[in-house]
């Protein structure tokens, strides 16, 4: 068993290559790994063969594996990687024109329990390491020859899990891939988002070095928000607004609100126009998603004129956009490919689920 180099920072790897070593050495392996992103030990090239061979027997640059792939006709690929423990997550990939956006998980699982999402039928399994939040954006750039030094990736922590809820990994991936001479996304470009885990979200304002922060309102008011998202009895509307104004923003960030529209739950115009309410004295915009369907989910999806007047009443506060929905021929929404696999897995004869 060997020890996965992918994950650790600088300090790490000095402290594993041990006080023999000069200290460049930590440094060529950080840029191999993150930078230049090699494969494999045995190709850090600037290392002494000696040096490779070594590390080879106690350490591996791991990522996770592909168990499947569906590519969607709208170009977007859907990964389930799997991790070091045969556990799957999920990992998307949007091309839109010059431009490419990974939606990657944070946790297996979820353990909060939104009503109208896939993956919080699966329950929590696990968090997932540093190492695996890196990996993810290392295997999907790797496997379409994606340069990561470049403005033209967004990163978005919207698969599956709740990010703030594994904080100290998260804040660990997120310096590997925000630093220039680790991945080398820029800060404007990662993004988390959260569905409202107050106390995580002042340790992460507090962070030098942290993601755009996104909220998952999807209410309207404190009543409907506790039906839907139930971990709003813990964490209040109220307070989950008060969180956002106060939010330290950097000069050039602005909040993005993420607001699921359920028909007939919270997608009327007196709706848009409490939310419009809520965000109005807010640096901010909204994105509305129309629902994704899947089995097991007991809403529905508004139709697209419905969408459209909910953008209009809350664009007169603040800039709202409609999230298209990416690759539904392939499964789409969050949670719903590993979701799918499940079932099928589930269906075979002789097997429970
Ligand atoms: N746990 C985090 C991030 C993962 S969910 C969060 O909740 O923000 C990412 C986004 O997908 C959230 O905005 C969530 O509201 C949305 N989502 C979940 N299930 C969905 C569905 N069935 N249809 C459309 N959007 C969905
Ligand atoms: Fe978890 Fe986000 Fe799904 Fe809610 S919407 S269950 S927080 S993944």
């Amino acid at each position: 068993m060997t020890t996965n180099i992918v994950g650790m920072d600088l300090a790490e790897m000095k402290a594993m290559l041990g006080p023999a070593l000069p200290a460049f050495r930590s440094r060529q392996l950080y840029e191999a790994v993150y930078k230049n992103r090699v494969s494999s030990i045995d190709d850090i090239s600037n290392f002494p063969k000696d040096l490779r061979a070594s590390l080879g027997q106690s350490h591996s640059l791991a990522l996770p594996e592909v168990q499947s792939r569906f590519d969607s006709v709208d170009g977007t690929q859907r990964y389930l990687l799997k991790l070091e423990d045969g556990k799957t997550v999920e990992t998307v990939l949007m091309p839109e024109g010059e431009r490419y956006t990974f939606c990657i998980s944070s946790q297996v699982g979820c353990p909060v329990n939104c009503q109208f999402c896939l993956t919080a039928l699966m329950g929590l399994e696990r968090n997932l390491s540093a190492g695996e939040i890196v990996g993810q954006i290392l295997k999907v750039a790797a496997l379409n020859g994606l340069e990561t030094s470049i403005d033209r990736l967004n990163i978005v922590m919207m698969g599956q899990g709740e990010p703030l809820l594994n904080l100290p990994n998260v804040i660990r991936a997120t310096r590997i891939l925000l630093d220039e001479n680790g991945v080398g996304f820029s800060p404007r470009r990662v993004t988390v988002s959260t569905s409202g885990i107050l106390p995580k979200m002042l340790e992460l304002a507090k962070e030098p070095v942290r993601p755009k922060l996104a909220i998952s309102l999807n209410a309207s008011n404190e009543e409907q928000r506790q039906e839907i998202v139930p971990i709003t009895r813990k964490y209040h509307l109220k307070d989950l607004m008060e969180v956002c104004r106060n939010y330290p923003l950097r000069s050039w960030e602005k909040l993005t609100f993420e607001y699921v529209l359920l028909k007939d739950v919270n997608d009327t115009d007196a709706d848009a126009r409490r939310v419009a309410k809520l965000v109005s004295n807010i640096n901010c915009k909204v994105n509305l998603i129309a629902l994704n369907p899947g089995p097991g989910i007991a809403f529905e999806t508004p139709t697209p004129e419905r969408v459209h007047n909910f953008q209009e009443i809350v664009q007169r506060a603040v800039p709202c956009f409609v999230r298209r929905p990416r690759g539904l021929d392939v499964y789409a929404a969050c949670g719903q490919l590993k979701r799918m696999e499940l079932t099928q897995i589930s269906e075979r004869p002789g097997t429970s689920a």
